[in-house]
């Protein structure tokens, strides 16, 4: 799949769409889902421009696992959540809505329910709180807990 570079995460990336951030290192941006399917829900983006998996290189893979396991640390440590889904679709088939590489990191409170994907939007303020108590639980990079 060729990498449309208007899309809404390479416009965040660039600073030319504002998003709600939680961390960012050299090669990974992690921000709030505007979205969320559940309180908390994280979204992790490498930074290099890659529609679906099969484009991406093993080491920005490497580099989105590995910010991703510390979202959902962190997440886990600042929301308690009984559960967590880490999710990553290709493809609209697949039910992929933006086309740049992106895990969920998605915390889980029991019963399957979680709201519809992409439907409705978050409040900000509380988004603003939720990602302030993400980054206060956000580890070092060997820390597990
Ligand atoms: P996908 O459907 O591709 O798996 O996931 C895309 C996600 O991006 C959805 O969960 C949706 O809520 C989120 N999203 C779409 N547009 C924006 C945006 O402008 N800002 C942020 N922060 N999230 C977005």
């Amino acid at each position: 799949m060729s990498y449309d570079p208007n899309n809404i995460f390479a416009k965040i990336l660039r600073g030319e769409v504002p998003c709600i951030k939680v961390f960012e290192d050299q090669m990974t941006l992690v921000f709030m889902d505007i979205m969320p399917q559940a309180e908390g829900h994280l979204l992790v983006i490498p930074k290099e421009p890659a529609a679906q998996i099969f484009e991406l290189s093993e080491d920005a893979a490497a580099a989105c696992m590995r910010t991703a396991r510390k979202a959902a640390i962190a997440v886990r440590t600042a929301l308690k959540p009984p559960g967590m889904t880490l999710a990553q679709a290709n493809g609209s088939a697949a039910g992929q809505t933006v086309p740049h590489f992106h895990i969920h990191v998605i915390p889980r409170h029991g019963g399957g329910f979680l709201a519809p994907h992409a439907a409705q939007r978050g409040d900000a303020e509380k988004l603003k709180q939720l990602a302030e108590r993400i980054i206060a639980a956000w580890p070092e990079s060997e820390e597990t807990r």
